[in-house]
């Protein structure tokens, strides 16, 4: 594998960034996952673009156009004949001193790594996962807002640790005013009549680039698609829920917190958003 560090490729194992750099000393640094199908980069423009939106929060300038980080992207893809993969992009804040000092870095570190990423289990897509709610809040949009992809993503491994514990590969993160947030890196919706319903951003979710596409899906086969503020009890009486995530796609989600959903089986609508979302996946994106 070849990975692409500022402008120049190297092998696998002289891919290596400072020790010095802020990226790794504080986590200041941001970062997108992306996924390539049949040949083509899936809503590249759309990641590019929330990149740019989180080095704006972090008051993080980019040393390159979009064009330039989209060029960057589908190189590394054809460097290492990547068709069907998954990539990472990430652009640390850089070398810098001993201190939290974002001013001391010099220059912003922009990486891409094009792999593969299988999430969860193949029979979790057929028969659905459990999931728990666990008791790490998901980060108050006041103090690092979830809306930013940053590489501190410690709230987020310590609920992973708790649905590790609790024996499940997922769980739902409640914001502090107790309404569901998102899942530790995913993305939840409910399905209940004809209503396809998710948290909203100001819940403490992130803009996932999943969730935009599903609601696209969702509003096109009909359903009305709304984001309220949900909380566990709604999502106990959900006719249907799963969860979205580039990497998680659309995965059914079957029993909360002990409750079954539903049937207890993944749900008709869920099913044919799933195959909706195939469909743009094989035949939409940017050419590799
Ligand atoms: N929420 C979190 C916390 C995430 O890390 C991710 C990405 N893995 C998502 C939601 C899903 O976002 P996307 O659809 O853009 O991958």
């Amino acid at each position: 594998m070849k990975v692409y560090i500022d402008g120049k490729f190297y092998d696998e194992q002289d891919a290596k960034i400072s020790v010095f750099d802020h990226g790794l000393l504080y986590g200041d640094g941001i970062f997108e996952g992306i996924r390539a199908y049949n040949g083509r980069v899936f809503k590249l423009k759309e990641h590019v673009e929330r990149l740019y939106y989180s080095a704006k929060a972090i008051l993080l300038t980019i040393p390159f156009t979009r064009a330039e980080v989209m060029a960057a992207v589908l190189e590394t893809c054809r460097v290492n004949n990547v068709r069907d993969g998954y990539i990472r992009l990430i652009v640390t804040r850089g070398v810098g001193t001993l201190g939290l000092n974002p001013n001391r870095c010099k220059q912003p570190s922009i990486i891409v790594i094009a792999g593969k990423i299988q999430l969860y289990p193949e029979e979790m897509y057929k028969n659905g996962m459990e999931i728990v709610t666990v008791a790490t809040t998901r980060n108050l949009v006041n103090a690092v807002n979830p809306a930013i992809k940053s590489l501190n993503y410690l709230n987020n491994i310590l609920a992973k640790i708790e649905a590790n514990i609790a024996g499940v590969e997922e769980a739902i993160m409640l914001n502090s005013d107790g309404f569901v947030a998102e899942c530790t890196g995913d993305n939840i919706f409910m399905v209940k009549g004809k209503q396809l319903l998710t948290p909203p951003l100001s819940a403490g979710a992130l803009y996932g680039i999943t969730r935009g596409v599903v609601m696209d899906l969702g509003r096109d086969a009909g359903l009305q698609v709304g984001e309220p503020n949900l909380t566990r009890y709604d999502f106990f009486n959900a006719d249907e829920c799963f969860l979205t995530g580039t990497g998680a796609e659309l995965i059914p989600v079957v029993k909360i917190d002990g409750r079954q959903i539903g049937t207890g089986q993944p749900g008709g609508v869920t099913h044919d958003l799933i195959e909706r979302y195939q469909s743009l996946t094989k035949s939409t994106g940017e050419p590799i």
